[in-house]
């Protein structure tokens, strides 16, 4: 077997393309999914579920199909975008919200930059400490206590 090579053929579940892996030795070296990447492709898993009758072990095993990111593209119509609060939404829907917000906080920052930092490195003695300087405003004791009632 080439050491360069998963131990069996990997394609895209639409259209069949060969798909490589990246570090596709760390596969064949150990056979578990931890190091498993797809070059140009997704892989998308399930452990079945009620419902199917294709595959639902119930016993933590997993089905998992690859599928090219040219193939996501073009069929990105049929998939599903699900939310940090498990929402589901179509998944091209979800997208063009995305890509909104995204230019809506760009504009923002565009109209109202982020404050200047500074740029001058703080001065810091010889053990490396910041040195304050003594012309920030201190609280004294002077001020007056809260008054206890
Ligand atoms: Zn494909």
């Amino acid at each position: 077997m080439n050491d360069t090579t998963a131990p069996f053929e990997l394609t895209c579940l639409i259209c069949g393309k060969t798909i490589s892996l990246i570090e596709a030795d760390l596969f064949a070296q150990d056979l578990t999914d931890r190091s498993f990447l797809p070059n140009g492709a997704m892989e998308l898993c399930s452990y079945g579920h009620y419902g199917t009758t294709f595959f639902d072990p119930c016993d933590g095993t997993q089905v998992a199909a690859l599928i090219c990111d040219e193939c996501m593209e073009e069929h990105s119509n049929r998939l599903l975008y699900i939310d940090k609060q498990r929402y589901l939404k179509p998944y091209n829907a979800a997208m063009r919200e995305l890509e909104e917000q995204r230019k809506v906080k760009q504009d923002e920052r565009e109209v109202a930059p982020a404050p200047h930092l500074p740029t001058e490195e703080p001065q810091v003695d010889e053990d490396g400490y910041p040195i304050i300087s003594e012309e920030l405003p201190r609280a004294t004791s002077s001020e007056k206590p809260l008054a206890d009632n």
